[in-house]
């Protein structure tokens, strides 16, 4: 290794640029599928604010590593050419400045010439401190409501027993297990709240499109944070869900969409008009990359430590966040060998949380699926049964559907994750109908 390379913690790599997570996802497929870092990340020797390599530093804290290689170059060796025509001319110390104290600047914004060699390094991902080494607070004591959401992760990854044998393990990934939507909304709901708040975007009232789940999820955060919460929710959706939303203290609006998503247009108008913050969690980069961040490499530890790699992983798609995340994760690590199977609801077929591709997504486009698999309500439901019957567990609708996905492609052999969005306490009036149906 070159001794001109230093490390430093990653909190202490100052950015000066606003990176467009679609430009950052590149560079942290490729360091996952080399398993090494290649290039340092040249900073300016005082501020310790980056020159070159945004995208690596981004890509470093999507990893959670603690540590980055850097090269510490002087100023007198750096050239800046401003790509701003119109605006002020962006200079070194604007870069210094942007980094140190903020706003940060455009992406693409300048470039930057160094007049220094810049050494390769080949640092492994362990060396950086990537992967988890203690497993969280075993004792489980929390100083705050927020703790107990972002320390107690990882959710639980458990072998579903009745459905594994000597060649075949299936496991379920409980999203259920998070503390406020009990689903796995709580993840972006935070996510997207600290984005906003660090961006002091946020607010003092929130509005945002939901079929249930989000909604919990930001009005709980919400609520610590002392802000208020308008949620607009399709008339298709559960009506227990106003009452849990009320006792939450949300201002519940019943909109006559089918789907969630169909709302967003109004919504975006309407906070517009009336001053309040739209996290807009069908667009907002904050879902993808707590998924990237957390819930993808999660579901990798967890099955690292029992020594098994995955060979399929099946989960259902809404804004398509978790399972984009999940398959860009897995097919950067391994390659083509996981497969990623996505579940949509069947035609005309009403699942909670799940929609169908064509109705509009965002991240899916920016990965491969292997299979979409469509499921019937019907179908859906049987599948939390079967669940609840054989494991005792007791999972939503969604889940039933990925449940109903894994027994149309499961074979004798391999490694099978299910992500299960939510638990079942939720959907009493679909399991009533249905029982009430079946006679
Ligand atoms: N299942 C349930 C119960 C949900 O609430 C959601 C999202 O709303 C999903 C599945 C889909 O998750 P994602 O939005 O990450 O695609």
């Amino acid at each position: 290794m070159s001794k001109q390379i230093t490390y430093l913690n990653v909190v202490e790599v100052k950015q000066p640029v606003n990176v467009d997570l679609k430009a950052v996802i590149p560079t942290y497929s490729q360091i996952l599928s080399e398993g090494v870092l290649k290039e340092p990340i040249v900073v300016e020797k005082t501020t310790m604010v980056v020159l070159k390599g945004y995208e690596t530093l981004e890509a470093l804290k999507l990893l959670s590593a603690e540590k980055a290689p850097v090269l510490q170059v002087d100023s007198s060796k750096v050239k800046v050419k401003s790509l701003q025509a119109e605006l002020k001319p962006i200079t070194l110390e604007t870069i210094l400045m942007a980094g140190v104290r903020g706003p940060k600047l455009p992406y693409n914004s300048f470039n930057v010439q160094i007049d220094v060699e810049i050494p390769t390094v080949e640092v492994s991902l362990s060396e950086l401190n990537v992967w988890r080494r203690v497993e969280g607070d075993r004792l489980r004591v929390y100083n705050d409501t927020l703790e107990l959401l972002y320390k107690d992760w990882p959710t639980p990854l458990v072998r579903l027993r009745s459905f594994s044998s000597e060649k075949r393990s299936v496991w379920a990934k409980l999203e259920g297990a998070n503390p406020y939507s009990n689903s796995v909304k709580d993840r972006i709901g935070w996510s997207m709240i600290m984005a906003a708040l660090e961006d002091g975007r946020l607010g003092d009232i929130l509005y945002e499109a939901t079929s249930t789940n989000t909604g919990i999820a930001i009005t709980a955060i919400a609520n610590l944070l002392g802000r208020k919460t308008k949620l607009f929710i399709p008339k298709t959706i559960q009506k227990a869900s106003d009452v849990f939303l009320k006792v939450l203290g949300a201002d519940v609006v019943r909109v006559p969409v089918g789907l969630t998503v169909e709302a967003i247009e109004e919504v975006d108008a309407k906070s517009k008009a009336e001053g309040a913050t739209h996290l807009n969690q069908f667009e907002n980069d904050a879902n993808l990359k707590v998924h990237l961040k957390y819930t993808a490499k999660e579901i990798d530890e967890q099955l690292r430590s029992v020594r098994l790699k995955p060979d399929y992983i099946i989960g259902g798609l809404g804004t398509s966040g978790h399972m984009s995340a999940i398959s860009i994760y897995f097919k950067s690590r391994y390659g083509s060998s996981v497969k990623v199977i996505g579940v949509q609801p069947a035609p005309n077929e009403v699942i909670p949380g799940i929609r169908r591709i064509e109705t509009g997504m965002k991240w899916i486009h920016w990965t491969d699926f292997d299979q979409i698999i469509d499921v019937k309500r019907r179908e859906a439901i049987e599948g939390v049964l079967t669940v609840a019957r054989k494991e005792g567990l007791l999972i939503g609708l969604s889940a039933g559907a990925v449940f109903h996905a894994f027994t149309k492609v499961a074979e004798d052999e391999g490694v099978y994750v299910l992500v299960f969005p939510d638990t079942g306490y939720k959907y009493v009036e679909q399991f009533e109908e249905y029982f009430q149906s079946v006679g």
